[in-house]
């Protein structure tokens, strides 16, 4: 948009310089022909004064330039302004997709939350700016129970369907600044700040709840999904990798514990 006005101002500045030019000439063939008219007749044509004579050599040069800018150099700043929309257009089509492709890069294909590159990242990024302010940060992480036997009972389509189906119940559950991604397979995570112990869980059993209590409504009928849950806060001084592997034991824990269940 900034660059399409730079872009317009360029030809209206040509513009405003042919103008110019042609006030110049106006003005010195006007002075011109008043000098013509005060010193010398056409009979007498040496009686025109220097002034006079070169007033009209003038005129003629200003003339001349103002030629050649429309006719010569004007065509060439056409040609040069659609040069530079052409690369311009070029240039955002490419940008537009490369931002496209960075967003799919960070963004799990089948449910749309945050993928495993996103998170890993964005854990070490709360981590590092939270030391300094004190906050707390939460990590949880989710397994499907069972899964295995929702594809092997159903498909591997429908197992789809309740992948985004559980991936859209838990981001509904989030809020706006939490993180909410998709591990890889049936397996979820979420980065929490800001909430201390208590909240934290209650969030977790809500999601436990939310997912045990309504089964997946799909083409085949319903299908009964449960989650085991893992959740740790954030110590204050332990890095990224050690509190991913103490969730991770959090969330093997509640496996071993009969599964659908929250272990923190
Ligand atoms: P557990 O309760 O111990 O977690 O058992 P589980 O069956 O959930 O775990 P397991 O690791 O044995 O099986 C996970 C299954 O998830 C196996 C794999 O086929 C399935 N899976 C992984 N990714 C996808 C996917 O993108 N779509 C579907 N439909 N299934 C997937
Ligand atoms: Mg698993
Ligand atoms: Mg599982």
């Amino acid at each position: 948009m900034q660059r399409g006005r730079q872009r317009h101002k360029f030809e209206s500045a040509f513009f405003v310089l042919l103008a110019i030019i042609l006030g110049a000439l106006v003005l010195v063939v006007h002075m011109a022909k008043r000098l013509f008219e005060e010193t010398a007749t056409v009979a007498r044509l040496d009686g025109i004064d220097d002034i006079a004579r070169i007033s009209i050599l003038a005129a003629m040069l200003v003339g001349t330039a103002f030629l050649f800018g429309l006719f010569l150099y004007y065509p060439l700043v056409r040609e040069q302004v659609r040069e530079d929309e052409r690369l311009r257009a070029m240039a955002d089509a490419l940008s537009e997709r490369s931002e496209s492709m960075e967003l799919a890069a960070l963004t799990d294909g089948l449910t749309g939350l945050k993928n495993r590159r996103f998170f890993d990242e964005a854990l070490r990024e709360y981590i590092d700016a939270f030391r300094s302010v004190g906050r707390s940060v939460g990590l949880v992480m989710i397994d499907l129970d069972h899964f295995k036997s929702i594809n092997d009972r159903f498909g591997h389509d429908i197992g789809d369907e309740v992948l985004r189906t559980v991936a859209y119940r838990l981001a509904g559950l989030a809020r706006h600044h939490d993180v909410v991604a998709r591990l890889g397979g049936e397996e979820f995570a979420l980065i929490v700040p800001n909430l201390n112990y208590d909240q934290l869980v209650s969030l977790v059993e809500t999601m436990r709840i939310s997912l045990a209590g309504s089964p997946v409504s799909c083409a085949r009928g319903q299908v009964a999904v449960t989650a085991s849950f893992g959740l740790a806060l954030w110590n204050g001084s332990e890095r990224a990798g050690d509190l991913y592997r103490r969730t991770d034991r959090l969330l093997y824990a509640a496996k071993n514990t009969g599964r659908n269940c929250v272990c923190a």
